[in-house]
This record gives C-alpha cells, sequence and structure tokens, in this order.
C-alpha cells in the first residue's frame, strides 16, 4: 500500500532541536573516526553520582518496577517540597508537585494545559529553542522580547510593554540557556507582579537553578508568596543538577489547579516517569548532604572551567564573550566575523567544524543570529584542546 503519511499540522509548524540536532551531528563525524572537539549539547560531562545510581538498583532490587500514580509517587512530590523548603524556605503543598519525565516534559504539560489556538506567548529572545516550538504546537503565537539592549536580562519594563490583552503565558529561563544571563531576585518578583496585574502566567524553566557562580545565588520563584505563585509554573530537572541527563526525570511545581490538568494530560502520555527512578530521586532528595555536596563539586568544577574558558575565548579573533552567571554556556558574539567571508554565524560555526571538527551551536537557534553557543560542561582538557583549535582556525589577538 502507498503510505501517504504527511505531518499533522500542529507538528508541521515545529521545526526538530537544534540543540539535539548539532549534539547528533558531533556523533556522526566522531564515528566517522574525525577527532571532534563537542561543545554542543548542554549535558553534565559528569557521572550521577554514585549515591544516586544505588537508590535506583535498591528501587530495581525492592521490585519498585510497576506504575506509580500519574501525577509521581507521593513520596518524590513530598521529597520535593522538602527540599525546596530546606534550599528556599519555599511553602509548597505536595499537591502543587506532579513528576514528569524531564524538563521538556515538564514544560511541555505546562504549555499545553494552559494555551488555546490564538494566544499570544511572550518568549524572551534569546530563547532556549524548545520554548517557541512548544508554544507553536499548542497553536498559539510567539511573541518575542528582544533583550539585546538590556545585555540579555529580561526586566520587568520589557514585559509590562508587551503584554497586550491577549497575552496568555511568559516563559522564563534564568539562569538562561544559551546566554547564562541570570535576571537577579528582586527583578524576577516585579516581572512577575507585572504579569499578575494583567492576569498572565508565567512559566519559568528552574533546570539551571544551582548553578550559579558566586557572587550571585541561586533563587527560584518558589518562594512567591500564594497569590503570586498561583499564576506560576515551575518547570524543574534533575537532568543538570544531578548530572541525570538520560533518567528522563523532571517536575513541576504549580498550583493545585494546573497540576491536576497537567497530571490529567501526563496520564494519557507517557502516564509517569519511571517508577524506580522516582525512587531514587526521593531518596536522594532526602538524603540531603550527599545530594548537596554532589551539586557543589559540580558547580567548583564548572567554576573553574567558566574562569578559564571564558578569557581564553576572548584571546580568539573576532570573539567577544561576556562572563555569565549561571548554567554551563559561553554565548559568543562574532558579529566581528561577519563580512564578505562569512555571511552569518552559521557559516562561522561551519568553518570552525569544517576547519577543526569544533563542533559549537549556532545562535540563530536561540533567535541570536550573530552568535554561537558553547557549552563548557566539558573537561578542562577538551575546552583547551578546543580554545588551540580556534586559534588555529580565526587566529589569536
Ligand atoms: N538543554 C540542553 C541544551 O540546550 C540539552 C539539549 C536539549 O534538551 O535540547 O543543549
Amino acid at each position: 500500500m502507498a503510505d501517504h503519511f504527511t505531518e499533522s499540522l500542529n507538528v508541521a509548524r515545529m521545526h526538530a532541536s537544534s540543540t539535539m540536532k548539532a549534539a547528533q551531528k558531533a556523533a556522526e563525524l566522531r564515528a566517522q573516526g574525525h577527532s571532534v572537539t563537542d561543545l554542543t549539547v548542554g549535558e553534565p560531562d559528569f557521572d550521577t553520582p554514585k549515591f544516586i545510581k544505588e537508590y535506583a538498583v535498591e528501587g530495581i532490587s525492592k521490585g519498585i518496577t510497576k506504575y506509580t500514580a500519574s501525577s509521581g509517587m507521593p513520596d518524590l512530590r513530598q521529597s520535593v517540597a522538602e527540599f525546596y523548603a530546606m534550599c528556599f524556605g519555599a511553602e509548597i503543598d505536595p499537591g502543587q508537585v506532579a513528576a514528569a519525565c524531564g524538563g521538556k516534559q515538564a514544560l511541555f504539560n505546562a504549555a499545553c494545559t494552559l494555551l488555546n489556538p490564538g494566544d499570544d506567548v511572550l518568549i524572551p529572545k534569546p530563547y532556549w529553542v524548545t520554548f517557541p516550538e512548544i508554544s507553536t504546537f499548542c497553536v498559539a503565537n510567539n511573541v518575542f522580547i528582544d533583550t539585546m539592549e538590556t545585555g540579555f536580562v529580561l526586566n520587568a519594563d520589557q514585559v509590562k510593554r508587551s503584554i497586550t490583552d491577549r497575552t496568555k503565558l511568559l516563559i522564563i529561563n534564568s539562569p538562561n540557556n544559551p546566554t547564562g544571563r541570570v535576571i537577579p531576585p528582586d527583578e524576577m518578583v516585579k516581572i512577575v507582579e507585572v504579569c499578575a496585574e494583567r492576569g498572565v502566567y508565567v512559566l519559568t524553566d528552574e533546570c539551571y537553578l544551582f548553578f550559579t557562580y558566586k557572587p550571585t545565588e541561586p533563587y527560584s520563584l518558589a518562594v512567591l508568596p500564594k497569590e503570586l505563585r498561583d499564576l506560576v509554573c515551575i518547570a524543574g530537572s534533575f537532568s543538570k543538577t544531578f548530572a541525570m541527563t538520560g533518567w528522563r526525570i523532571g517536575y513541576t511545581i504549580a498550583s493545585e489547579k494546573w497540576t491536576k490538568a497537567m497530571v490529567k494530560l501526563q496520564s494519557h502520555s507517557a502516564t509517569h516517569p519511571t517508577s524506580f527512578v522516582q525512587y531514587a530521586c526521593a531518596k536522594a532528595l532526602r538524603d540531603t548532604e550527599k545530594t548537596l555536596n554532589a551539586v557543589a563539586s559540580m558547580l567548583e568544577e564548572y567554576a573553574e572551567r567558566r574562569a578559564w574558558f571564558i578569557p581564553a575565548l576572548n584571546t580568539v579573533d573576532g570573539f567577544k564573550c561576556a562572563m555569565p552567571e549561571g548554567a554551563f554556556y559561553a554565548f559568543v558574539d562574532v558579529r566581528g566575523l561577519l563580512g564578505d567571508r562569512f555571511k552569518t554565524s552559521a557559516d562561522v560555526a561551519e568553518h570552525l567544524l569544517n576547519e577543526a571538527y569544533v563542533v559549537v551551536t549556532d545562535g540563530a537557534a536561540f533567535g541570536a543570529e550573530g552568535f554561537l553557543r558553547l557549552s563548557y560542561a566539558a573537561s578542562m582538557e577538551t575546552l583547551r584542546g578546543a580554545v588551540d583549535r580556534m586559534h588555529r582556525v580565526f587566529g589569536k589577538k
């Protein structure tokens, strides 16, 4: 029979994830035998802490291998609430927490349960690639707020100016992927207040929450007073915080009503994240000393890499990079290289790939033509090698 498959309209409007595509490209070149320096995907190069793996094995041994509630195990929901209480003094009811299969599904659940066709979604630019794709899937309109003029740090005035009667949701991400910039806590509160005045909901991707560099401190919107927090959904993830990208586990923290809607949706999709993974995460969050030590030692390494990598990038001809306050990305301004030789940042990325097998993500994927994103969730050896290769390709200042 002839195959008449065509994508549904909702999916046809979407683009495949460019971060995952860039990572795939690096993997393919490596498989072909090339010596590839992969600075594409934001994936911790650390192994998942041993004690978390052991809890997962314990879960399997105990037979925690069957369905759980669609919202996730009560114990996991409770432990997330306790963890946020311990770290931030937030008062969260376990009924406001739901488990999801990674931060992406948390975001997807939140957007799909709120948005109707034709709603406007405010997305600060540069943005993580998945944000506009999710709202596109929901047949909502992406309305971008350009943050170039404020050094890529969103402020309440920009949000206020962008809200219209059609605005339903603002999606924020601080520490930000791809820029590494952090919105100061008092500005975050002002942003939510401005949204609250107009009945606009806020979806905040906190997946880099614990990776901020001194003097910047982690700050979660979980601490907002109830009347403001009812408009906010936090999408959290174990992926980066505990180097657990492949385990696919995240969570939402939202009002009980919003949570119920998300759980209803999830009950017809993934049902819930893997049961023994939930078990391991609940155990890990309660094993606070080990958990906090694991995060602190990863952060220390990222801080060392950042301290070396960012100044080193600034020695490459045509590269300009500000110090990120959080996450693990260098967002490099390569507009100085554009002209006759390179028309776009994609050309610069391609040249780096062809000449030196250094794979990076083009800023255009994040709505920032003229920039490149380089992940420094990679060993110092890899980063040193990358900068050597860049010197060879573009020269040294
Ligand atoms: N969030 C990471 C990144 O931007 C992982 C890839 C993805 O999930 O898109 O590189």
